[in-house]
């Protein structure tokens, strides 16, 4: 499990001005709804570790803009910088072949979440609570 705390990575104190009502908000439902799925797929046998750098399974959580433009292949309209989309630590790469299941894919259409095509995400897992424009369940970022 996550909590709002993790998933703010001391960032709000670090950029109070580049924080909003919105993003919290934001990031209270995503937290929510990562713990649902974490849920899910711990019930199916699924482990989560805590990232070491982080202390938590969050590998990337709030990204306000300074640090999303100093993060190696983030996107310009990262749903990081908005609240809506967390990384989790995924070193084997287990969560996501879990995620590419059946029973994976219905926890995401059930939850409403959708994430980046696991190849282009090593390491970790990109969970966002909106679709990306392609409409995608399992996109390309
Ligand atoms: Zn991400």
């Amino acid at each position: 499990m996550i909590t709002v705390d993790d998933y703010f990575m001391g960032r709000r104190e670090q950029h109070p001005l580049a924080l909003s009502t919105d993003i919290e908000r934001n990031a209270t439902r995503t937290v929510a709804v990562a713990n649902a799925l974490m849920a899910r797929a711990m019930g199916a046998g699924i482990h989560f570790d805590s990232n070491p750098k982080t202390g938590s399974p969050v590998s990337s959580g709030w990204r306000p803009p300074a640090v999303n433009a100093a993060t190696k292949g983030a996107a310009t309209n990262s749903k990081h910088m908005t609240g809506l989309a967390v990384d989790v630590y995924d070193p084997a790469g287990k969560i996501d072949a879990w995620l590419l299941s059946e029973r994976g894919q219905q926890a995401l259409v059930d939850l409403g979440v959708w994430i980046e095509d696991p190849g282009a995400t090593a390491g970790w897992s990109h969970w966002q609570i909106v679709p990306p424009g392609s409409g995608r369940r399992v996109f390309h970022p």
